[in-house]
């Protein structure tokens, strides 16, 4: 029978990681797991019902939310209890307050369930900060990808004016930096390389060079797995 696989990326802000997972996903068919989203979606509802420094209602949130992704056509939609949220997670009152939101430890406990679960189906792709050291300490193929903070704060930068948001770079690059140090020093399950992850710096690279790389170590997973079928499919999409 065929071996599923799972393949977890982590990194910094910026660097990359949903670009080279949704493209991961869409090339071999996989589902995609934003997990980041999912801590977004949380820190939007906790902002909206005015309760996000009450830690104890939070904790109450991210155990009663019904949460649900849907990757479709290269986009995650989100919803909570039935709403749809995909704009609204993105926005710079999110962005403040959402690493304040994934350092408390219930709220991961209960995401971190919730990413288990809809990767025990495999043949998935998943992206944050803990999903090779936590999430999927058993994933196929581990990678840590990085750029340097000026690339990442660009990235960010065209993401705000492609929406027509106006936002300066600095403002970017601080909220960017506060994150890094939020979510690395951070006691319960900090971003931190996994010992066995490759670690993959990115800056100079375009997304399709990216994704060219890290097709190859999923095909050097396939062969060792002796995973033929999918190894196939990973050949003949390389050949496009
Ligand atoms: O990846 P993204 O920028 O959407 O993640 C938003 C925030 O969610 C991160 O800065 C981090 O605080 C939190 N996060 C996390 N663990 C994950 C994914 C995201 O703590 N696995």
């Amino acid at each position: 029978m065929l071996k599923k696989i799972v393949i977890a990326i982590d990194g910094p802000a910026g660097s990359g990681k949903s670009t080279a997972a949704k493209n991961i996903a869409q090339k071999l068919g996989f589902t995609y797991l934003d997990t980041g989203a999912m801590y977004r979606a949380i820190t939007f509802l906790a902002l909206r019902s005015g309760i996000v420094d009450n830690i104890s209602a939070v904790i109450d949130l991210a155990r009663e939310i019904d949460l649900k992704l849907k990757f479709e056509n290269g986009v995650t939609r989100v919803f909570v209890n039935d709403e749809e949220v995909t704009k609204e997670i993105r926005s710079a009152e999110v962005n403040a307050k959402v690493s304040d939101i994934s350092r408390i430890p219930e709220v991961r406990a209960e995401l971190v369930k919730m990413q288990k679960k809809l990767g025990s189906e495999g043949n998935i792709v998943a992206e944050g900060r803990d999903v090779t050291t936590v999430v999927f300490p058993d994933a196929d193929l581990k990678v840590f990808l990085t750029a340097s903070i000026d690339v990442r704060t660009k990235r960010r930068l065209r993401e705000f004016q492609d929406k027509n948001i106006s936002i300066s770079y600095d403002e970017v690059q601080e909220n960017l930096e506060k994150r890094d140090r939020i979510d690395s020093g951070r006691k319960v399950s900090p971003l931190r390389k996994a010992e066995d992850a490759i670690e993959f710096d990115n800056s100079a690279l375009t997304p399709e060079q990216d994704l060219d790389f890290l097709i190859l170590k999923i095909k050097d997973v396939l062969n060792k797995n002796n995973n033929e079928s999918l190894g196939n499919m990973v050949n003949e999409q390389q050949s496009d």
